[in-house]
């Protein structure tokens, strides 16, 4: 990428999660000067035992960070992010840590697996990969450009109509960054978008589905293989109910377990979830030896939809979910982030970075694609839950190799 003719225009981005690394690395590499500012303490310091080696340090740091962050474990990786990583040389690093997907692998009751791939081109493969892994892979590239600064531990508390903003520090104090360009990458809960509407007609809606989600763990088995095959996307649906398995590459699979949260929060006690999974997901149990305390002590995720508009105010803009959170029924939420960050650098590029004429262009072009996911994330959740028997809905659930 070249560099922008104005090299040394400055621009504050808020969050330093998936999208916020990713926009942040874009505009570095157009030679933005770009100060990031996330509220969470440095995935890459997540890990204390000093004397432990490299590799076991970034295990650690990785499940403490996954933790910390209380999303899901991993994420599938589609044509459209991998795109947008390429544009800044990042395609390749991504997939050396990713585990490629070649299709749906249905379970049925019996525990008989059958494979729908996703395309008949070997190309076409979805990516299992860790979200603590990609935002680490973004973090160690930006920390390579002279001209980005990170601050951890940074809570953008105000903002005001010129787009300057305090952040409060977890350490204690504060920092103020004066006027000028602001991203807002903060998530579906975008404090960013909030003090936004505050000085700007900024409408917003963020509506919670009746579904949640447990995230539980299929360890290696004892060879240190994975326990399935791992090279798909495991689905088991019940009723109500779906549970999905992603391929780690230390041969783990991460689970997610769907559902309404009234079924879910009434499985309480160990004996309830052994009874409830053998019911349901009978070829799972005898795979998952942590099942009972991880279903008793993580906590159901809730899932939503975000719209708003207008994206953009005088020179700030949101990005990612804090502009356009989507339930994950179609698996493109981070690839429509990082979607976001090509989209914008395309819009910056033709208008000779003139981010008055982008901005506008950007966002209103945008958020037509992305309500249109966020329809269609929606339509396959509601026809999982109300077409249960209708097995057609996996064949449109969850991910889409695009
Ligand atoms: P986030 O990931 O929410 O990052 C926001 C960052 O901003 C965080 O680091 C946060 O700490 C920081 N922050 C928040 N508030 C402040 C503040 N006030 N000041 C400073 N920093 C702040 N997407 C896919 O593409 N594929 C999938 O398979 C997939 N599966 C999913 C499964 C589940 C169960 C869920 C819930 C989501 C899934 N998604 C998937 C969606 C994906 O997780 C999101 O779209 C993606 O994380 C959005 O990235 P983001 O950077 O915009 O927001």
């Amino acid at each position: 990428m070249a560099p922008c003719c104005d090299v040394g225009m400055h621009v504050t981005v808020v969050g330093g999660g998936l999208t916020g690394a990713l926009a942040a690395l874009y505009l570095a590499s157009r030679g933005y000067v770009v100060d990031v500012y996330e509220a969470r303490a440095d995935p890459r310091h997540a890990a204390p035992a000093a004397a432990a080696s490299p590799s076991a340090l970034r295990d650690a740091a990785l499940r403490k960070a996954a933790d910390a962050s209380r999303r899901s474990i991993n994420l599938a990786l589609s044509t459209r992010g991998l795109r947008a990583l390429g544009r800044v040389g990042l395609a390749e690093r991504a997939l050396e840590m990713a585990v490629p997907m070649h299709g749906r692998v249905i379970h049925d009751k019996r525990g008989k697996l059958r494979l729908q791939p996703y395309g008949a081109a070997a190309h076409e493969v979805l990516y299992s990969v860790s979200r603590v892994g990609m935002n680490i892979m973004l973090l160690d590239e930006l920390e390579q450009r002279r001209n980005v600064r990170l601050h951890f531990g940074c809570k953008c508390v105000a903002l005001r109509e010129d787009g300057s903003a305090t952040f409060e520090k977890a350490a204690g104090g504060v920092v103020e960054v004066e006027a000028g360009r602001l991203l807002g990458c903060d998530g579906a809960f975008s404090a960013v978008r909030a003090l936004m509407g505050r000085v700007t007609r900024l409408s917003v809606s963020l509506e919670y589905i009746d579904s949640g989600y447990k995230e539980l763990a299929m360890p290696a088995g004892k060879d240190g293989k994975h326990a399935m095959p791992p090279h798909g996307l495991h689905i088991w649906s019940s009723g109500e109910l779906m549970l999905i398995a992603l391929p780690n590459n230390d041969g783990s699979f991460t689970c997610t377990l769907f559902g309404p949260f009234r079924t879910l929060e009434s499985v309480r006690t160990a004996e309830e979830v052994l009874r409830f999974f053998e019911t349901h997901f009978p070829d799972a149990v005898g795979l998952m030896p942590d099942l009972t305390s991880d279903y008793i002590n993580n906590p159901i995720g809730a899932l939503s939809t975000v719209r708003c508009s207008p994206w953009n105010f005088n020179q700030m803009l949101l990005l990612g979910d804090a502009a356009h959170g989507v339930v994950p029924f179609y698996g493109q939420g981070m690839n429509c982030g990082f979607e976001d960050c090509i989209e914008l650098d395309d819009a910056l590029e033709a208008t000779g970075h003139d981010w008055a004429a982008a901005l506008p262009i950007f966002a209103a072009e945008r958020k037509q694609a992305t309500d249109a996911l966020a329809d269609l994330a929606l339509d396959n959740y509601i026809e999982m839950r109300d077409k249960t028997v209708d097995r057609l809905f996996l064949l449109k659930c969850r991910v889409h190799a695009v």
